[in-house]
């Protein structure tokens, strides 16, 4: 099938285009690099260099490619950033949404899958949450994407596609962009391999739900492929492991000191920092992946030890580079 992948240069979206492209279909990308890289691309992926924001250039790349399916993944997706910049937050990930979902209808994509997000919908939950929990975005960020899944339903109801949110969990990997404001792991990676003290924001008992980026991947790809009876569906997509932020830091430590021992590569390993909490932080966030499971035939294949030790030797190999 021909898919067009937005924000298909970034971490999540280059690993659905490897996915796209195991499993024999055809992706397309849409990106404007302001977070994502070519290099994060496979040679020869169509990239069309655009923001979303340019509906009448999106329309044109949808008639030009008119794809079978969309995978939406390029947004803002900084929650600090869109309570500084709510404005920029909704013209990217409400009205640049709008221009994909529109330009899909327009030439009849069959489906549309949509990265929404756990954390942001249910807010602070103690136990792994499942998909029917009442949504309470509390950021603009947040909001967003409770707004984007209303959109997807409209789309899937009144123009005849079908249309799937998948709710993510907190997503580690190689490719993951360590200057941004998320990506705990990413950033703890590139500051250990610098012989730099990461900071951990607040007492570090923050609980999360690790998904790695492969997997997740992988649940895009099924959610294309899945033959589904309704016309919108969304599915949480994590491991409901409980996992607080000192003991990630100590996994990566841990993976990194057996890096050190097995490559004999130079690494001084500095202690962590502890800095004041984050407002709006999150006490706890999990998801409950069961009906994906389900519904797709989808469950993590890696655990977050198995996922740290391929995300801290990627990220040991390009920090060399
Ligand atoms: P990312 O920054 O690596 O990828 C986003 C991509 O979108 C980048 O390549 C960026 O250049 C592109 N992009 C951003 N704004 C754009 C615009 N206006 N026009 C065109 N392209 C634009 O981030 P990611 O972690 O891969 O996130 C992918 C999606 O998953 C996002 O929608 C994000 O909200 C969602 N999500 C991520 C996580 C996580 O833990 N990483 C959790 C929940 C949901």
């Amino acid at each position: 099938m021909k898919v067009i992948v937005t924000g298909g240069a970034g971490f999540i979206g280059s690993h659905i285009v490897d996915a796209l492209i195991a499993r024999g279909h055809q992706p397309f990308v849409i990106d404007d690099l302001s977070s994502g890289s070519p290099k994060n691309l496979p040679q020869g992926v169509p990239l069309f260099v655009t923001d979303l924001r340019h509906g009448s250039r999106i329309r044109e790349i949808f008639e030009e490619v008119r794809p079978d399916w969309v995978s939406h993944q390029a947004a803002q997706m900084s929650v600090s950033r869109s309570v500084r910049e709510p404005v920029f937050d909704a013209e990217v990930n409400v009205l640049g949404l709008l221009n994909v979902f529109d330009s899909a209808a327009a030439v009849s994509a069959k489906r549309i899958v949509f990265a929404s997000s756990g954390g942001v919908l249910y807010g602070d939950v103690s136990v792994p949450t499942a998909e029917d929990y009442p949504a309470a975005p509390i950021s603009p960020y947040g909001i967003s994407k409770w707004v984007g899944e209303k959109y997807l339903e409209f789309f899937a109801r009144e123009r005849g596609m079908q249309g799937v949110a998948l709710r993510y969990a907190n997503v580690y990997g190689p490719r993951q962009n360590p200057h941004g404001e998320a990506g705990v792991v990413a950033i703890f990676c590139q500051k250990l391999l610098a012989g730099q003290a990461p900071t951990i924001n607040g007492d570090g008992k923050y609980i999360r739900d690790y998904v790695y980026g492969p997997d997740v991947a992988l649940a895009n790809a099924l959610a294309m492929e899945s033959t589904l009876p309704t016309h919108f569906d969304a599915f949480n997509i994590g491991t409901a492991t409980p996992t607080d932020v000192n003991q990630l830091a100590s996994c990566v430590r841990d993976q990194l000191i057996a890096l050190r021992a097995q490559e004999g590569i130079q690494l001084n390993l500095p202690e962590m920092n502890y800095g004041p909490a984050r407002a709006g932080d999150l006490r706890s966030s999990l998801v409950c992946p069961a009906r994906a499971a389900a519904h797709l035939g989808w469950k993590p294949g890696f655990d977050l030890a198995q996922g740290l030790q391929e995300t801290v030797r990627w990220f040991a190999t390009h920090a060399a580079q």
